[in-house]
């Protein structure tokens, strides 16, 4: 029985290559006999078919230095004057036979070299044996030029052949794998191994896609498939011989003997999708055989997402085949390996979270709807394991907690946090804070939309911040201003970069957007529109508490801090929209107080409306010529041209100015609602 070898040109392509390739034969030798099929060196078929003298020349310096390092003394010589005969007889032939000496010359090193190791070898001229076109006269010649020898090896070009004529040809680009499963059919080879530079046939072509793995095992169905499309490594040819006669292809890395390889059988591999073969701008998704149902508009948004257009797309029987444009193959390649082959190991994110309001019901719901998109995306899947609202609370590691026990959470937390878990502060609890050097001690990273827990005085936020960093756990807070906008982000790079800052306007209050905006001082009294957001929710439970300032003073300390402004409550001057008497007593004070106030509030709305403002309630933070920052909170007049002017609702704005432009950064839009929280926390936990 035979087991037919084949060595692609990278394989044979220098002295050292070549000795692998030997020592792969030495042990395939001791199963059987052999044939061994070889290709022409690398770049040798393309410097043949170039017809340039010098590249000729080039050739025959290479084959020169094999035989140099190969061999040594007579055997030497012996070796050398066979290939210069060789190329005499190259140069003397028609241009159209050159292209058939690469094999000759590649056959003859091996042949000669196995002879010296030893070995009974027989070098087969291919030139004879193999008639384009006509297998079964093929398998005659090839069966009749071995049934006439003893030798324990046999060697024989790839790649070339003889017409029906007789005349000398080939069997197209890539034709050596095509000689060796003839070689094999012939002779009814127990094996046919095709030692190529990659492990085997791979769900995409490695040097595209990095990613690319090889598929172990494939039918020659599927084979087939992706060897007509593009996949080069192996031959399309090729399959048919092996599978009419029943042969296995093994596809081998010859720079790896041991390493995965693809067996090419009857088998199917089992999976929906194959691979990915290209050729051009042309990608075929191969699917396996029998498994109709293509979902073609996948494939559609996996390139859109990555920006690129599918040009022509169609299914065809269990595959699609689509066209894009060749300077974006790599890149959509490389999109669909990974949603199509790729499993990407998922992370898993471990969560506690404490408060249970519309934010936390918000956050879980968000959560569970973006589960596969994150998973898809990010690789990352959140797990809720612990929930708690100011009394109760429940850990299930699994991801079912329920609200049940008494005592204490946080120490629950820290004895049973999981690597990698994060604890989550939806809260508005004034004394949360207190805990969150001890839980980022503990190596839990810390997500806080609690704006009271980080507007703390600095020597505790700065705590918080060394314990972070000391841990090496996250301590975020993006949703304290302006829920859903990226205004702290935006602030950091700014200052990380040394940008310096001038002046930050942050015009963060929702209610009071909401009120001044729509008082006009001649319609709906102000204490009646105060009542009213009362009542829609907008306001804290006490509307005093943003009328105050308070809120708006929470949130200009944790800007000023984000810029490196070491900024305290006390630094603030706050200009309050009620006198401080009415923040005494009760609501019903309150309330008749305000009303009191009405024709003074409503004298300063008209005036400011006939001069052409509207009215803000503005924190901001200055720079002073001394290199200090000041910070107020109150009523402003804006003008027209003012980011803030055109403020809709409950919209934010923060207007942010540095040393490095002259136009400000502006970042506007909702800064309130329930889901936007829940997804600016969301992002805080997947960053
Ligand atoms: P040889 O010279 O050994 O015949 P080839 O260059 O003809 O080798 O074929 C191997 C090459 O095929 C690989 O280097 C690889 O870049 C390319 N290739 C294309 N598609 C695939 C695929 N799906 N799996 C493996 N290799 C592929
Ligand atoms: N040497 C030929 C080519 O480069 C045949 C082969 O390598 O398979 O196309
Ligand atoms: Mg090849």
């Amino acid at each position: 029985m035979f087991r037919v070898l084949k060595f692609g040109g990278s394989s044979v392509a220098g002295a050292t290559r070549m000795s692998r390739v030997l020592d792969i034969v030495e042990n395939e030798v001791l199963k059987g006999r052999i044939i061994l099929v070889s290709s022409a060196i690398s770049g040798c078929t393309d410097a043949l078919l170039s017809g340039r003298k010098e590249d000729v020349a080039e050739m025959e310096r290479r084959h020169r230095e094999i035989v140099k390092r190969l061999f040594t003394g007579a055997e030497r010589s012996d070796v050398q004057a066979q290939l210069d005969a060789i190329f005499a007889a190259l140069r003397s032939s028609p241009f159209e036979e050159q292209v058939t000496f690469g094999e000759i010359l590649s056959t003859t090193i091996l042949a000669c070299k196995l002879c010296a190791e030893g070995y009974d070898v027989k070098w087969l001229d291919s030139r004879d044996l193999v008639v384009k076109g006509d297998e079964p006269q093929t398998f005659r010649l090839i069966k009749e030029a071995i049934d006439g020898s003893d030798a324990r090896i046999f060697v024989a070009p790839g790649f070339i052949c003889r017409t029906a004529e007789g005349a000398v040809s080939t069997l197209g680009r890539g034709g050596s794998d095509y000689s060796a499963a003839l070689y094999a059919a012939a002779t009814g080879a127990e094996a046919l191994q095709i030692w190529t530079d990659v492990p085997g046939i791979m769900t995409a072509d490695p040097r595209r896609v990095p990613a690319a793995r090889t598929i172990p095992g494939i039918s020659y169905e599927s084979a087939l498939e992706m060897a007509s499309h593009g996949a080069k490594v192996l031959y399309a040819p090729t399959v048919k011989p092996a599978m009419e006669a029943g042969i296995d292809i093994q596809i081998l890395n010859s720079f790896n003997p041991e390493g995965k390889f693809t067996l090419v059988s009857a088998t199917p591999n089992g999976s929906r999708w194959i691979g990915l073969a290209s050729e051009g701008g042309r990608i075929r998704l191969v699917g396996a055989p029998g498994r109709e149902s293509a979902p073609e508009s996948s494939v559609t948004d996996v390139l859109r997402e990555c920006g690129i257009a599918a040009l022509n797309i169609r299914q065809d029987g269990s595959s699609i085949e689509l066209e894009v444009r060749e300077a974006v193959l790599n890149q959509a390649l490389n999109a669909l390996h990974r949603a199509f082959f790729q499993e990407l190991p998922v992370k898993d994110i471990p969560l506690f979270l404490a408060g249970n309001g519309a934010v936390a019901k918000a956050l879980t719901e968000v959560i569970e709807e973006s589960a596969e998109t994150v998973k898809e995306r990010t690789g990352k899947h959140i797990r809720i394991v612990g929930i708690s609202d100011s009394r109760h609370w429940g850990i299930d590691l699994g991801g079912r907690p329920k609200l049940e026990n008494e005592g204490d959470f946080i120490a629950a937390v820290i004895e049973n946090a999981p690597k990698g878990a994060l604890f989550v502060d939806v809260t508005d609890s004034e004394s949360l804070y207190k805990f969150y050097v001890q839980l980022l001690t503990a190596g839990i990273g810390i997500v806080s939309s609690n704006r009271r827990s980080i507007a703390v005085p600095y020597v505790e936020y700065a705590a918080m911040l060394s314990a972070a960093r000391e841990n090496g756990v996250p301590l975020r807070y993006e949703t304290t201003v302006g829920a859903a906008l990226p205004v702290l982000e935006s602030i950091s790079r700014g200052t990380n970069s040394c940008n310096r800052l001038l002046s930050i306007e942050a015009v963060v209050s929702c209610t009071l957007n909401q009120i001044l905006g729509d008082y006009r001082g001649g319609g709906e009294s102000f204490a009646s529109l105060v009542r009213k957001a009362q009542e829609a929710g907008l306001t804290e439970a006490d509307p005093r508490l943003d009328l105050g300032g308070r809120d708006a003073l929470r949130k200009l300390l944790i800007l000023s801090r984000e810029a490196g402004v070491q900024l305290e409550e006390e630094d603030v001057k706050i200009e309050p929209v009620v006198p401080k008497e009415l923040f005494q007593g009760s609501l019903d004070h309150f309330y008749e107080g305000l009303s009191a106030l009405e024709p003074r509030l409503s004298k300063e709305a008209i005036e400011a409306e006939r001069q052409g403002f509207r009215r803000r309630f503005v924190a901001s933070l200055d720079l002073a010529p001394d290199g200090s920052y000041s910070a107020s909170i109150g009523i402003r007049n804006v003008a027209p041209v003012h980011p803030a002017y055109h403020l809709r609702g409950t919209e934010n704005a923060i207007i942010i100015r540095s040393a490095f432009h002259p136009y400000p950064l502006v970042i506007q839009g909702p800064g309130e609602g329930a889901r936007e929280a829940a997804s600016s926390i969301l992002s805080d936990i997947l960053r």
